[in-house]
């Protein structure tokens, strides 16, 4: 998929919003859901993805809307730290296949980091089990 293109409303977090699909919830307010991502690149690897906005990425956003959705992503990533205690935490966020991006609706990845532990693939790790996805988002998301 290109950068530009029109938002497609069967993609799957399209779903999770409106509660079609499933996910382990870490937080959701009127602005941002986050939500564990279920073939993480490291332990408590948490998506953060904005709710009213039919955007396939950051570069679709309304601007008026970039601040507050910037909040929620800082606000998840400090209840990862607080939850998980990584020794650092990687945040970054894909615009268009080309540059990485597999899901069209926007998402930034929250991705903690531990000296020493090599961060996966992307797009070539397994599914997680479905316990500790739901440990994690409980432990986040009371941390939020
Ligand atoms: P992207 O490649 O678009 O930046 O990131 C999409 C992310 O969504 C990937 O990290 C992938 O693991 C995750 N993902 C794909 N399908 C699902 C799903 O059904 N549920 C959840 N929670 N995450 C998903």
């Amino acid at each position: 998929m290109s950068l530009h293109g029109a938002y497609d409303d069967a993609n799957i977090f399209a779903k999770i919003l409106r509660g079609e699909a499933p996910c382990f919830k870490v937080y959701e307010d009127d602005v941002a859901l986050a939500f564990m991502d279920i073939f993480p690149v490291s332990r408590g690897h948490t998506l953060v993805i904005p709710k009213r906005a039919a955007a396939r990425n950051l570069l679709e956003l309304p601007t008026d809307e970039v601040g507050p959705y910037m909040t929620r992503v800082q606000r998840v990533a400090q209840g990862v730290e607080r939850a998980l205690t990584p020794d650092g935490v990687s945040i970054f966020q894909f615009n268009g296949a080309p540059a990485g991006q597999t899901v069209f609706h926007l998402h930034f990845h929250i991705v903690p980091r531990w000296e020493g532990v090599a961060m996966g693939q992307h797009g070539k790790t397994p599914m997680a089990d479905k316990e500790t996805l739901a440990q994690l988002a409980k432990d986040i998301g009371a941390a939020v």
